[in-house]
């Protein structure tokens, strides 16, 4: 075909490049797959390379690997990879070039494996289009530069004064300028794989920043262009002598790191169905609101996944602990920002940086298309003192969060049951492996004092 003649034709082009990524993305919004020779291209982009169901997290595999000790569910057949038409993307921060091609998996038949949470994802797009409405999606990373040295993570060391930084400094453009040697790498790299990078500041948090992407309507492509930016940031950092942490709190007193997403829908002439010309917005952006509202709590494993996500949710911190929206409020859940009536949007403020994007957009979305099916009314939305007040609370802990997943009527509705199984299990093992952990604290406090 056509789109696969011009990644031959790329390939062509870049003798140096003598190896490829074949990969699809696991449960934890990881990347694994295959280091594949070049000659090999067209058996990947002709769907003709197979891989283990386990490459998605659904099986046991190594010990330690997060998400990768389970049951064998699914007797760890071979899974068919399909490329997902996404083009070939190179990787410039290898010790070599190399690229990637992305890919999807289905069963030997050609359906859809659900432990894929591309597929799944894929799935909720398919009721949006049977209602003739397309997301507009977009997303906002947040994440840390860290010093790969000290035990333990310290703020990194800026290149060009050789102090490390040491306090809080948001929207200094004096560490942009630090680090503009790595900022510039990392555009140039995400304009090569068309991954359409928008604003970077500097954070809160000392050595962290936000970069936004730019809305596309297509969420699957907005998925996709999240966990390359991942890997792309994660790269680039490693060749500048960092490491760059998508961790949601690796610091207990400094800001989180959010996933942020900002979507509306358009109708198929194109009109922004939010937008009824007013600052409120219309009643489809509050039924909208009203689904995720009544979804959230039972969500929160897909929007903090890990032990660690529940220390970014805490009082105070620009991230919600309350299920709550508000209009231009920073301190909750949902929030409906100003602007242009055109542009009436919602911004989704629970998933941590490290969340699985594919998952997070279809628990967004596939809560919206819920509110809007049953007209949820969200209720009134949030003023002042959210953290304080008397309002519903998203699950503590990741046990209740666990817990609110397997058993909730509405991501039921959501998530296909042989994925929530799956999802249930790869954390339940997560969390049994981490119950067995003693740290540090335990020993400095209770060693020899109790
Ligand atoms: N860092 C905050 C979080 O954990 C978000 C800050 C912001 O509003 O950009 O979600
Ligand atoms: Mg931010
Ligand atoms: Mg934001």
């Amino acid at each position: 075909s056509e789109a696969i003649r011009e990644v031959l034709d790329w390939l062509e082009s870049r003798p140096d490049v003598q190896s490829l990524r074949a990969a699809v993305c696991d449960l934890n919004g990881i990347m694994r797959g295959k280091r594949i020779p070049v000659d090999q291209a067209v058996k990947a982009l002709e769907g003709k390379l197979r891989m283990p169901f386990s490459v998605c997290g659904v099986d046991v595999w190594g010990e330690d690997i997060v998400g990768n000790k389970l049951v064998f569910s699914t007797g760890d057949a071979d899974g068919i990879c399909q490329w997902t038409g996404r083009g070939i993307l190179p990787m410039e921060w290898t010790a070599h070039p190399t690229a990637l091609i992305p890919l999807w998996l289905t069963d030997e038949s050609g359906a859809p494996f659900l432990g894929d949470p591309r597929q799944v994802l894929a799935r909720i797009l398919d009721r949006y289009k049977a209602l003739d409405l397309t997301p507009v999606v977009a997303t906002e990373l947040e994440f840390y530069l860290v010093d790969p040295k000290p035990e333990r993570p310290r703020g990194p060391v800026s290149p060009v004064t050789g102090r490390r930084l040491d306090s809080d400094a948001a929207l200094s453009i004096d560490e942009i300028d630090d680090f503009e040697g790595f900022l510039h790498d990392v555009y140039a790299a995400c304009r090569a794989q068309d991954i359409p990078v928008d604003s970077a500041i500097a954070e809160n948090g000392v050595g962290q920043f936000e970069i936004n992407l730019n809305h596309v309507d297509d969420a699957l492509r907005a998925a996709d262009d999240a966990i390359l930016f991942k890997r792309t940031v994660k790269g680039i950092a490693r060749k500048h002598g960092f490491i760059a942490s998508f961790m949601a709190k690796p610091y207990g007193k400094r800001s989180g790191s959010g996933l942020h997403v900002h979507f509306s829908l358009i109708d198929k002439d194109g009109n922004n169905v939010f937008d009824d010309g007013t600052a409120r917005g219309s009643d489809i952006l509050r039924h909208a609101v009203g689904g995720q509202l009544a979804a959230m709590a039972e969500s929160t494993l897909v929007f903090a996944p890990h032990f660690n996500s529940f220390r970014r949710l805490r009082p105070n911190s620009h991230a919600p602990t309350a299920v709550a929206w508000g209009y231009e409020n920073r301190m909750v859940a949902i929030r409906i920002p100003g602007g242009p009536a055109s542009a009436r949007r919602i911004e989704h403020r629970v998933a941590g940086a490290d969340a699985n994007p594919y998952l997070v957009l279809a628990a967004i979305l596939g809560a919206a298309l819920i509110g809007i099916e049953k007209k949820l009314n969200p209720g009134e939305p949030a003023t002042t003192d959210v953290y304080e007040r008397d309002l519903p609370k998203l699950p503590p802990d990741w046990a209740s969060a666990i817990a609110s997943f397997e058993s909730g009527n509405l991501v039921a509705e959501i998530f296909p049951d042989a994925l929530r199984g799956w999802l249930v299990a790869c954390k339940r093992q997560e969390l049994e492996t981490f119950a067995l952990r003693v740290n540090n604290f335990e020993f400095e406090t209770y060693l020899e004092a109790v």
